[in-house]
């Protein structure tokens, strides 16, 4: 038997995933390294008003760490943040995490993998799980003048809490699921509120009830329940990868039809409702899940501009059309830099090929887990994967079983050292980007699932394929050493 040493990067869902699946399979010679200073990942970065998760909670959990205690179907951010913190403590990870450790290099040389963090740290590893996440580096969306801006600016993912926003004059940048759920939280709080809509989206109603005592006292005295709404729920979102999937299908008229009938009957004024009305089909770009936007957005004190931005002047915003919009806060909800996965961090593989130089056209890997001269270095939703379908739990959860089948490999010592053929990459990216072209994100609209050359940046397929992929790897899809 050989004694592996893991470096887990990331103390998120993922990370904290992978340090009990380790567990669970005996491997206990790890560190989590986390960049920040607490569990949580996105749900740690993210701390805006009106955060929640539009995954159903019963669905957003660990399928081994059921939840009776979820206050809502769709609970807020703060409590998904703590259920990972408590998981993450039950289950006894939390004592291997390095918080405010940043991983700045890992290289691979002399069959293992050499880190070095932000803090000087080094540690010599066989195995990197990379569960870094996606969607951490805020994309501020290069607007002119914003450093004149007189008043307080900051993007969505690094709110800032000392500013005051109750009584103030608040512009918020961007209409993507970020932006709709600040606004409709910020609305009745703030004296004026606006939105700068560059593209219009389609908003599926969606209500969101809380549980009952009585129904949380039913989930903790019959935790099978909470085990069927999992089950179900996922069954339940195998009908939307169906419908993602295949721009064709019944299932994304579905969709269309229930956001259109939303914005045909909840917008009362006809010149908003147009304006308000994309030109693209449903579920093109990430489908925006809310209650309440339309309602919020008809506020006497709420306005929606559409006319695009100049610059940012001391005062607030100035338009195409010449207006100045006069703001106390301006809120950035522009998105994330989507291909940087664990760079800036910096990866040298075999032979000292970097990761840049892997990545130079754009990030990809096998089944979007493994990459070919990068030997022991897996990740958990790295490029091409399900980001766009499903619960990326249940994703990672997948992968993570299917990755633990590979470091079985090494265990015996027999192997050292296991990755991705190259043709087994370059196989099945071939084959993800014709199917891809069948999918609903190429019908015409912009938006972050698309690469430079406009092919979604996704899994194409439906989640049985999925769930198929991951039960075990294929060994001759691998160059084992
Ligand atoms: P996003 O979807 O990338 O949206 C960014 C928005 O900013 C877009 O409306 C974009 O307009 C606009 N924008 C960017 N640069 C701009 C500029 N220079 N001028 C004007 N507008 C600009 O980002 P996000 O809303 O933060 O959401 C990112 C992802 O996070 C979501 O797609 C989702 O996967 C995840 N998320 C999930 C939840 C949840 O409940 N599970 C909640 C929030 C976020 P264009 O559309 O014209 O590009």
């Amino acid at each position: 038997m050989r004694p592996l040493r893991f470096a887990i990067i990331g103390a998120g869902m993922a990370g904290i995933l992978s340090a009990i699946k380790l567990t669970g399979a005996g491997f206990t010679d790890f560190t989590i390294y986390e960049k920040g200073e607490r569990v949580g990942g996105t749900w740690r970065e993210n701390t805006y008003p009106g955060l929640s998760c539009d995954v159903p909670s019963q669905l957003y959990c660990y399928s081994f760490a059921p939840n009776p205690e979820w206050s809502h179907v769709f609970s807020p951010g703060e409590e998904i943040r703590t259920y990972f913190e408590d998981v993450a403590r039950d289950f006894g990870v939390d004592t291997s995490i390095r918080f405010d450790d940043e991983v700045i290099t890992c290289e691979f040389y002399d069959g293992r993998w050499h880190l070095e963090t932000h803090a000087g740290h080094r540690d010599e590893v066989d195995v990197v799980i990379a569960a870094t996440g996606v969607l951490h580096r805020p994309k501020f969306g290069d607007i002119d003048g914003i450093d004149t801006f007189d008043g307080a600016w900051f993007h969505s993912a690094r709110w800032d809490h000392s500013v005051k926003l109750d009584g103030a004059r608040v512009g918020i940048i961007g209409t993507g699921s970020t932006a709709v759920q600040i606004t409709s939280a910020l609305v009745k709080r703030v004296a004026e509120l606006t939105l700068f809509q560059r593209t219009a989206q389609w908003i599926m109603p969606q209500t969101n009830p809380s549980f009952t005592d009585a129904q949380k006292e039913q989930f903790r005295a019959h935790p099978e329940q909470l085990e069927q709404m999992h089950d179900s729920l996922s069954v339940l979102f195998g009908g939307f990868a169906k419908a993602v999937v295949d721009a064709q299908s019944p299932e994304i008229q579905m969709i269309e039809a229930a956001c259109r009938s939303n914005l045909e009957e909840n917008v009362a004024d006809a010149v908003l409702r147009e304006r308000l009305r994309p030109d693209y089909r449903a579920a093109c770009k990430r489908l925006i899940i809310s209650p309440d936007f339309y309602d919020a957005i008809q506020q006497p004190n709420a306005e929606l501009v559409t006319s695009g931005i100049e610059r940012v002047e001391s005062g607030g915003v100035r338009t195409a059309d010449g207006t100045l919009h006069e703001f106390d806060v301006l809120v950035l909800a522009t998105g994330f830099e989507v291909d940087a996965f664990m760079r800036p961090m910096k990866v040298v593989g075999r032979d000292g090929r970097t990761l840049n130089e892997e990545w130079a056209a754009r990030p990809n890997a096998y089944l979007s887990i493994s990459i070919p001269d990068f030997p022991n270095f897996f990740m958990l939703n790295g490029p091409n994967g399900p980001v766009g379908n499903f619960s990326l739990i249940e994703v990672a959860e997948l992968q993570f079983s299917y990755i633990l089948q590979l470091i079985e490999l090494l265990k015996s010592g027999e192997n050292r050292e296991v990755c991705a053929t190259r043709i087994a990459m370059d196989t099945f990216e071939a084959e993800r980007v014709e199917a891809a072209r069948k999918t609903i994100w190429t019908t015409g609209c912009s938006s972050w699932y698309l690469d430079d050359r406009g092919v979604p940046a996704v899994w194409p397929w439906l989640f049985e394929r999925f769930q198929s992929e991951m039960a075990s790897p294929k060994l001759e899809s691998y160059d084992v050493a």
